[in-house]
């Protein structure tokens, strides 16, 4: 009986401690017989505080019901290009490979958590998704669609720690608290499309020099068919998980906004 209760408040006590871990989903993708996700990523999120949890895709909405309510934050992660038929454009012959398994499950995944209210961060195409899941568009090309845009986005001869091309970015919008109230940053890059036409309820918060969107954030409601659990609503077409080196690494902070909004819960 000693024993029993000498458990019981071993239990007790240790449970604070562990509840607050806020546990980060992260979307993963198929690659050959594997499921894969890019270590920067579970890097970065432990760097911040949380506790990564890679998703494998499924297009079951039981399954993805079953994980959102299992996770405190979601991070869609980079990759191929989404299909543009999904936004009701014909494609062009620049856009790029596309898996349609994956466009159905990124969309049903961060809608499913956008409508149980989770706080959501999407990288690259994972910004991208934030578009083509809330009625927004895509360039399918920036260089063949915008000839005004010189700026190289697809970084070539340097990791992706290595920032190549400035960006200006919003005052008050979550990237400028990030980076401690910045108003110009240096970020990678690895994209040849971007948001073209904007969501409703979002807003461009950061824009390379030619005018390509760089970060967006939630400002308001979503077109009504979308259903909104209304938590914070981030993205980025950079990679902050490539920057976050090391605890010290500014872009870390990017993830411990996530957590933060996570350990708060909803
Ligand atoms: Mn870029």
């Amino acid at each position: 009986m000693k024993k029993f209760i000498a458990s019981i408040a071993v239990v007790l006590v240790a449970l604070p401690l562990f509840a607050k871990v806020p546990v980060i989903g992260i979307s993963g993708y198929v690659d050959g017989s594997k499921n894969m996700v890019n270590v920067t990523y579970t890097n970065a999120v432990r760097l911040a505080g949380g506790c990564p949890l890679i998703i494998p895709v499924t297009t079951d909405d039981a399954q993805i019901e079953a994980v959102v309510s299992s996770i405190d934050a979601l991070i869609m992660t980079g990759g191929s290009d989404f299909d543009p038929l999904l936004y009701g454009e014909e494609p062009l012959r620049a856009n790029g490979d596309i898996v349609p398994v994956r466009d159905c499950f990124d969309i049903k995944l961060v809608r499913a958590a956008v409508a149980k209210g989770l706080p959501v961060l999407g990288i690259c195409r994972g910004e991208q998704v934030l578009s083509v899941a809330f009625g927004g568009t895509l360039w399918q090309d920036i260089p063949s669609q915008i000839a005004t845009s010189t700026v190289k986005h697809r970084q070539s001869g340097t990791p992706g720690s290595y920032p190549t091309h400035t960006i200006s970015i919003e005052k008050g919008s979550f990237l400028y608290k990030a980076l401690g109230n910045a108003e110009k940053g240096v970020v990678n890059s690895f994209h040849h499309q971007a948001i073209k036409d904007m969501p409703a309820g979002f807003k461009a918060v950061a824009m390379s020099s030619d005018g390509i969107v760089e970060a967006v954030e939630r400002i308001g409601a979503l077109a009504p068919e979308y259903k909104d659990g209304g938590n914070v609503i981030m993205g980025t077409q950079f990679h902050p998980e490539a920057l976050s080196t090391g605890k010290d690494s500014p872009f870390v902070k990017v993830f411990e906004i996530l957590v933060a909004k996570a350990a708060a819960g909803c």
